[in-house]
């Protein structure tokens, strides 16, 4: 990101620039906003780093930066047909019995064979696959990307795979990741943000497992030697959860370690042509049985290819989970120590019922905040650190969430410190086909905004599909404000077509 010109499209935007920010420039940390713009639903408190950056609030009041009144303006670039169908399929996917005929129908052998196979994929392609997902293939997801490109957001390119189980389906999904670069780089300059990689799908789970076994017994015993382990970043902090592991593992057979060898050229191999491209790779994060070892792969990764001020590995932190922001600083201590320009994206997590259950049936508390308040304190709090960390030095932040206060939040920090489109240090994002409003919200106030979005067959896609209905039941359910402006908007054309 850092290293790419702002194309004219772009400068043309930007409401603000840094020289309009520090003037009306306040230090309050991200959990202040003004109380136009602070719901119920999340009354932030300050927090121990917000303590001690503090100075005394500002008397001037500024309007919100965001602005949502105006349906018809935040929508405009979304054509009547395109809404109809994204209001319904998120109104379908908000209601809970409506989401489970979805995921049944999807689990079903209906999808399987014979007339009714086509029946059923031909209604979920109308229906959530057009809605979140970018396409079948490179040409479709250029199209979508395109579209995105000429209403102002960007795409981050997501190879819609899943996660492998052998080293044949590691390199045909690499392939697939490889070519999802070449996309990338045959569409228009700049249009795409990132191209995303998970890695369970170029390494094996079995193998990831292993590896984050053994990483959390050091962690508990340091004088065990991983002889496989490279330079790295902490990957656990203090208040990190080690019940996964609950005897010394044996260390990896000498299979493990070619295979170890085998996915360490995979990434290298992902991480140079993104290098070449000068494309960003982002890494999503998974469960904590895992990401102990993807953390791994991320950071040593980042220490090879993170150079200058310009991060091309860049990680992801769940702030749903209660050492998240101690791991987030221990990190960013250490890359800055190390020289490593690091880049972060933060999202709140996918996996709340998954860690919940495992840590129940080994009779350990739960990783997760206790509360939906301590997580969204957790989510701006390491948003301000990163925000203030990117103001003043090296690195990256991307703000993936469709939480609209916290975009407000972030938003207005964003300006106080004078980071925007003009440096390129911060990117919002949402999933493709959620959240819209305040999408668009946030590029109409000058900020970079992507939209996450996945292609691929129809039928491959789908174990993505049936991850986001049942990953983001809560949140489909808390999309509303998202479904309110597009029934407005909705509503408006719909009177103005009749009168
Ligand atoms: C671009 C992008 C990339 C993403 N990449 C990843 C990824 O790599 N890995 C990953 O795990 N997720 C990823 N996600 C999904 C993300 O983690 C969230 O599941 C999703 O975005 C909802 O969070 P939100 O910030 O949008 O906030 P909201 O809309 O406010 O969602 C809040 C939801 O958080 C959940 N929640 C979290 N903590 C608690 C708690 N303590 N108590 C109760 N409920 C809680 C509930 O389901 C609740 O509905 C990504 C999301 C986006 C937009």
């Amino acid at each position: 990101m850092a290293t790419r010109v702002i194309p004219p499209r772009i400068l043309k935007n930007i409401r603000y620039n840094t020289a309009t920010a520090t003037t009306t420039a306040t230090t309050k940390p991200l959990n202040y906003a003004h109380p136009s713009i602070i719901s119920s639903s999340v009354v932030p408190q300050p927090s121990l780093y917000d303590k001690a950056n503090q100075k005394p609030p500002s008397t001037t009041v500024n309007p919100p930066l965001l602005k949502f009144d105006d349906a018809e303006k935040l929508f405009a670039p979304v054509s009547t047909s395109k809404l109809l169908r994204s209001t319904a399929v998120i109104h379908a996917t908000a209601m809970g019995p409506m989401v489970d005929f979805g995921m049944w129908i999807m689990k079903s052998k209906l999808v399987q064979k014979g007339v009714l196979k086509d029946l059923v994929m031909a209604s979920i392609k109308k229906t959530f696959y057009e809605n979140f997902c970018a396409g079948e293939d490179a040409a479709d997801a250029g199209r979508s990307i395109r579209w995105l490109n000429d209403v102002g957001l960007r795409g981050m390119l997501v190879y819609g795979v899943e996660d492998a189980h052998d080293n044949e389906g590691c390199d045909r999904n690499l392939k697939g990741f490889i070519h999802t670069v070449d996309v990338s780089t045959s569409l228009p300059y700049n249009s795409v943000s990132f191209v995303i990689v998970k890695i369970t799908a170029i390494c094996p789970m079995k193998l990831l497992e292993r590896m984050s076994d053994l990483l959390r017994w050091q962690q508990k015993d340091p004088s065990l030697i991983l002889p496989w382990k490279q330079d790295s970043l902490p990957i656990f902090a203090e208040s990190s959860p080690l019940y996964h592991t609950q005897k010394r593992p044996n260390p990896l057979t000498p299979e493990e370690e070619s295979d170890l060898e085998l996915a360490n050229q995979r990434l290298l191999e992902l991480c140079q042509k993104c290098v070449q491209a000068n494309i960003p790779l982002l890494v999503d994060a998974e469960h904590t049985t895992v990401q102990p070892a993807i953390d791994y792969f991320t950071y040593s990764s980042a220490i090879i290819h993170n150079k200058d001020e310009n991060p091309i590995v860049f990680g992801t932190i769940q702030t749903y989970l209660k050492d998240a922001k101690e791991r987030l600083l221990l990190t960013a201590k250490a890359a800055e120590k190390m020289r490593v320009p690091m880049g972060y994206k933060l999202v709140r997590g996918a996996y709340m019922s998954l860690e919940s259950k495992l840590a129940q049936s080994l009779g350990y508390a739960s990783p997760i905040h206790n509360t939906i308040h301590a997580t969204h304190k957790c989510f701006n709090d390491c948003s301000s650190f990163m925000l203030h960390k990117i103001a003043n030095g090296p690195g990256n932040v991307v703000l993936a969430t469709h939480n609209v206060e916290s975009g407000k939040l972030a938003a207005a920090k964003a300006h106080e410190l004078g980071i925007g489109k003009v440096n390129h240090k911060l990117e919002f994002a949402q999933l493709y086909g959620m959240s819209e409003g305040l999408s668009f919200g946030l590029s109409n106030a000058g900020f970079q905004v992507s939209k996450y979005m996945p292609f691929g067959p129809v039928d491959m896609v789908i174990p993505y599909l049936l991850r986001r209905a049942e990953e983001n039941r809560g949140l489909l359910a808390a999309s509303g404000f998202d479904r309110q402006l597009m029934r407005k908007e909705l509503g408006r054309r719909l009177k103005a077509a009749v009168f």
